[in-house]
């Protein structure tokens, strides 16, 4: 299983991190290690100061496919869920200033929370889904698949002309603006719509 993260997905988002606005859609994966087994508090790494949180909705891929089609690619998803891209942002601006890849700021131990999954027959349409975080029960990121510059059939059509997907593989489809540090004690939650669908305790 590989999990397939978008970049600079919202406006907002690349304006808070002064990034350029992308032609193309940014793409990054990590490895199968690095999801945080359910239940399990995350710890925050000794090799970084600065642990941000990016809440992001999840697409799980239910079958194999190479060179999807965006008019074909909502047949290779059923699942809706949202996660966590967390990312050691001190080591992200180091890789970056140097053109170096972020595997090491994005892919490390604990680095995926993935919630629970939910059918996409629940939703009406997955552009116009609202999500947010919770830190200590106060809101820090809030958004809508509406304001995505990609939209999830067209992220598929794209990841797919490079990567073959594979069932039970997972798209992270980017973080709206908030995202920010935790630090030890704070508990975070994860809201689709008006459902809870991960809390996650900070060591
Ligand atoms: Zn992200």
């Amino acid at each position: 299983m590989k999990i397939i993260c978008i970049g600079r997905n919202y406006a907002a988002h690349i304006a808070e991190l002064q990034n350029e606005r992308p032609e193309e859609p940014v793409i990054f994966i990590k490895p199968d290690s690095s999801v945080l087994p359910k239940q399990q508090d995350f710890y925050i790494p000794d090799f970084s100061n600065d642990i941000h949180y990016e809440v992001e909705v999840l697409v799980k891929i239910k079958k194999v496919g190479k060179h999807i089609s965006e008019e074909f690619a909502s047949t290779y998803y059923d699942e809706i869920g949202l996660g966590i891209d967390f990312t050691a942002r001190d080591l992200q601006s180091k890789l970056k200033e140097k053109g170096l890849p972020w595997e090491k700021a994005k892919g490390f131990d604990g680095a995926a929370v993935i919630g629970d999954w939910l059918p996409k027959t629940l939703f009406e349409d997955v552009n116009d889904l609202n999500f947010k975080l919770l830190k200590n029960s106060e809101i820090v990121q809030q958004g809508n698949t509406n304001l995505m510059l990609w939209k999830i059939d067209e992220i598929i059509a794209y990841v797919s002309t490079f990567f073959m997907l594979k069932k039970g593989d997972i798209v992270f489809t980017g973080t709206p603006a908030g995202v920010g540090k935790v630090s030890a004690n704070d508990y975070l939650s994860g809201h689709l719509e008006n459902k809870e669908l991960f809390t996650v305790k900070i060591k």
